[in-house]
C-alpha cells in the first residue's frame, strides 16, 4: 500500500508526547494505520505460508515492535530467530555492514520470512539473503514494515511492503536514532537539526 503523502501537517504535532516535542517533526504513521496494514500484511503472509515449515528470521533492533505485532497475526507454527546486523552508528548514514549475532536455529529446508524495519538502500537484506541463501532454505522472502523506494542501489524489492514513505529519517515503533526512540507506538519524523546539527550559535549576552 503506497503512502503518497507525508503526513507533516502541523496539527499532526499534536500526537507527539511532550517528551518528544522538541526532536520530532511530525507523526508519519500513526499507531492505528500500523495495526490496520500489519493486519493486512499477516493475512496474506498467512495465506502464502500456511502448512509450510516457516522460520521467521528477525533483523536486530529494529523490528522489535513490528515483529510482535506480526507475528500475532500469523496464526499458523512456526519457529523465529534472530540475527544481529547493523549498518548505522550514531548517524544516520549507511555506513559498513556488521554481523554482531549470528543464527542458532536449522535453517536448511525451510521456507525463510527475513523480516525487517526498513528498506533503504538494499544493502542490508542484499547482504542478509546472499548469507541465508548459502545455508540451503528451501525459500527465502522478505518483508519490511518501511520502504524508501527512491533511496535504492541497485534493485532490490522487498516481497510484504508495509508502507512506501519518502526519503526521511524517521524513528519509532522499533526504529532508533543512535539506539533512542524505538519505544515510540508511531512512526515519526526526526528534526534534521537533532541528526544533522548546524553550527554551534555564539551565545548573546553576556561576555
Ligand atoms: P539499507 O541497508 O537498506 O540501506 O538500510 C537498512 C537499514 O538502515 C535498516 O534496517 C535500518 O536499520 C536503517 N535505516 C534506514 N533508513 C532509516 C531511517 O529512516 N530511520 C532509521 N531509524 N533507520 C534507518
Ligand atoms: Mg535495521
Amino acid at each position: 500500500m503506497p503512502l503518497s503523502k507525508p503526513r507533516l501537517a502541523k496539527d499532526l504535532n499534536r500526537r507527539i508526547p511532550p517528551s518528544h516535542r522538541s526532536d520530532l517533526a511530525g507523526v508519519l504513521i500513526p499507531e492505528v494505520e500500523l495495526q490496520k496494514r500489519i493486519a493486512t500484511m499477516g493475512r496474506a503472509i498467512a495465506r502464502d505460508y500456511a502448512g509450510r515449515d516457516v522460520l521467521v528470521v528477525s533483523l536486530l533492533s529494529g523490528t522489535v515492535l513490528f515483529l510482535a505485532d506480526l507475528l500475532r497475526r500469523l496464526p499458523f507454527p512456526l519457529r523465529v530467530d534472530f540475527l544481529g546486523v547493523s549498518s548505522y552508528g550514531a548517524g544516520t548514514e549507511s555506513g559498513n555492514l556488521v554481523f554482531n549475532k549470528e543464527l542458532k536455529l536449522d535453517v536448511r529446508g525451510a521456507h525463510v520470512l527475513v523480516v525487517d524495519d526498513i528498506l533503504d538502500t538494499g544493502k542490508t537484506l542484499r547482504a542478509v539473503t546472499d548469507r541465508i541463501a548459502a545455508l540451503r532454505p528451501a525459500s527465502i522472502r522478505t518483508c519490511v514494515l518501511l520502504d524508501k523506494k527512491e533511496r535504492r542501489v541497485g534493485t532490490f524489492e522487498a516481497d510484504y511492503v508495509g508502507f512506501r514513505i519518502p526519503n526521511l529519517f524517521v524513528v519509532g515503533y522499533g526504529l532508533d536514532f543512535a539506539e533512542r526512540y524505538r519505544n515510540l507506538p508511531f512512526v515519526g519524523v526526526l528534526k534534521p537539526e537533532v541528526y544533522a546539527p548546524g553550527p554551534v550559535q555564539p551565545k548573546r549576552g553576556s561576555a
